[in-house]
């Protein structure tokens, strides 16, 4: 099968409380090859041309904050591309659902995330790409020739 490559952001909430080692440990599991990685002190441009589609929502601007980490202490952002068979899907499937308390428990949003009460931010430690197209599209994004 052809080799498919997805992008994963270990977002600033993650990185604030020292979660980035386990989450690369649950990540190295799937067995996929990691071709890049960096930290990446993320503006509000890059991170709104990001979540572009999701410019309507009434969420937007809390989740821009997120993953500027203006909501953690202004952490950075953990880029990194995988690649291999099903890379998206496998991926997709071990982060979990969006919320994290309705992800499975044994998913990473389910072990290491949280919805923080004061802010109702979705503090979900990782953006997975949906899609191939997707992918190909975030990491031209993120990892500028
Ligand atoms: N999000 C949120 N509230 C919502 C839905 C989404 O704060 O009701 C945030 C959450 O951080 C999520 C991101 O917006 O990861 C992107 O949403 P999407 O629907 O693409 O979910 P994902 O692909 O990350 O599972
Ligand atoms: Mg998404």
């Amino acid at each position: 099968m052809e080799k498919e490559r997805t992008l994963v952001l270990i977002k600033p909430d993650a990185v604030a409380k020292c979660l980035a080692g386990h989450v690369i440990t649950d990540l190295y599991n799937l067995k996929l090859k990691m071709i890049a990685m960096k930290l990446v002190n993320v503006k509000k441009e890059l991170a709104e041309k990001h979540y572009e589609s999701l410019r309507d929502k009434p969420f937007f601007e809390k989740l821009i904050k997120h993953l500027t980490g203006e909501l953690h202490g202004k952490e950075n952002v953990i880029a990194i591309v995988y690649e291999g068979e099903n890379a998206v899907k496998k991926i997709r499937d071990a982060a979990g659902k969006t919320h994290p308390e309705e992800a499975d428990f044994t998913s990473i949003r389910g072990k290491y995330g949280r919805v923080d009460s004061r802010t109702d931010c979705f503090e979900n430690v990782i953006h997975a790409s949906d899609s191939r197209e997707n992918a190909e599209k975030e990491i031209k994004l993120w990892f500028k020739k």
